[in-house]
């Protein structure tokens, strides 16, 4: 397999071209950005946690019955998955009202919701991702009825392994973002990552923040808490 052209450089992520036309690589980096990149930093050795949790998550998601990118790890930045065409919309999946649905509604961050909520931004880092709901995105064409369809029944699955396989290790799944892509064949299949930069994790037991919040809020523990997260998960299997 060669490594071809950079075809994007994303905020936390690059990816390249490969001389399959159907794979692509991605490369996970530490650079970290909050606010829609207006606050930049790092967060050393996040790269490959986020590299090797999604991986790890991918591959027993694969196995639920949920398809996804996934193709190998190369290293432990480094990974070949399927190229999709993304999907111009972020699925955010919430069990605990935090962040920006607490500010929305003026819910106490912590309180437990009597139903998971699916909420829809469109990916337009110029718009500044808006939130949208079904009609927008069949008005725009962002996505058909049945794709939503199919991308509303896969988020819950999602939902459902990973509070348990997070439960499994003491860490409390408060919400996360989802991205999903089109094969060739039109299929839609799960893709980018799962990952601290893209959940919230609140510890079980003292509800300390184990995610990105660490580094968007500047509490200090982000380094350590990347790690531990991802130790937790690979004492389980
Ligand atoms: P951002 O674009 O928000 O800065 P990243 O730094 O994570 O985000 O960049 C990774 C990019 O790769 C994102 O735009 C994401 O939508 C895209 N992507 C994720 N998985 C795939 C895939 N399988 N095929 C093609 N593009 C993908
Ligand atoms: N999220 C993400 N990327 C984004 C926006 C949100 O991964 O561009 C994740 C975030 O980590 C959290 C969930 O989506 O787990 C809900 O985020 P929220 O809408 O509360 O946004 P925020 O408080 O970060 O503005």
């Amino acid at each position: 397999m060669e490594i071809r052209e950079q075809l994007y450089q994303g905020k936390a992520k690059r990816v390249f071209a490969t001389d399959d036309e159907s794979l692509v690589l991605v490369d996970y980096g530490d650079d970290a950005t909050a606010g829609n990149g207006a606050k930049k930093g790092t967060i050393v050795g996040k790269g490959a946690v986020n590299n090797r949790m999604t991986n790890m998550l991918m591959q027993q998601l694969a196995a639920k019955g949920v398809p996804n990118h996934f193709v190998r790890e190369l290293d432990d930045r480094r990974t070949l998955v399927r190229k999709v065409q993304i999907v111009p919309l972020e699925v955010i999946v919430r069990n605990i009202a935090a962040g920006s649905l607490s500010a929305r509604l003026g819910l106490e961050e912590g309180a437990v919701l009597a139903r998971p909520v699916i909420e829809f931004c469109y990916k337009d880092d110029a718009l500044g991702d808006p939130m949208v709901n079904d009609d927008h995105i069949l008005a725009i064409g962002a996505a058909t009825a049945e794709e939503l369809a199919a991308i509303r029944r896969m988020a819950l699955q999602v939902n459902d392994f990973l509070r348990e396989r997070m439960a499994g290790a003491g860490i409390e799944l408060v919400d996360f973002k989802l991205e999903f892509g089109r094969t060739p064949d039109g299929e839609v299949i799960l893709a980018d990552e799962i990952s601290p930069d893209t959940c919230r994790f609140w510890d079980s037991k003292t509800h300390a923040h184990l995610d990105k919040d660490l580094f968007r809020r500047d509490l200090g523990g982000a380094e350590e808490a990347y790690q531990e997260v991802l130790r937790r998960l690979m004492a389980q299997d």
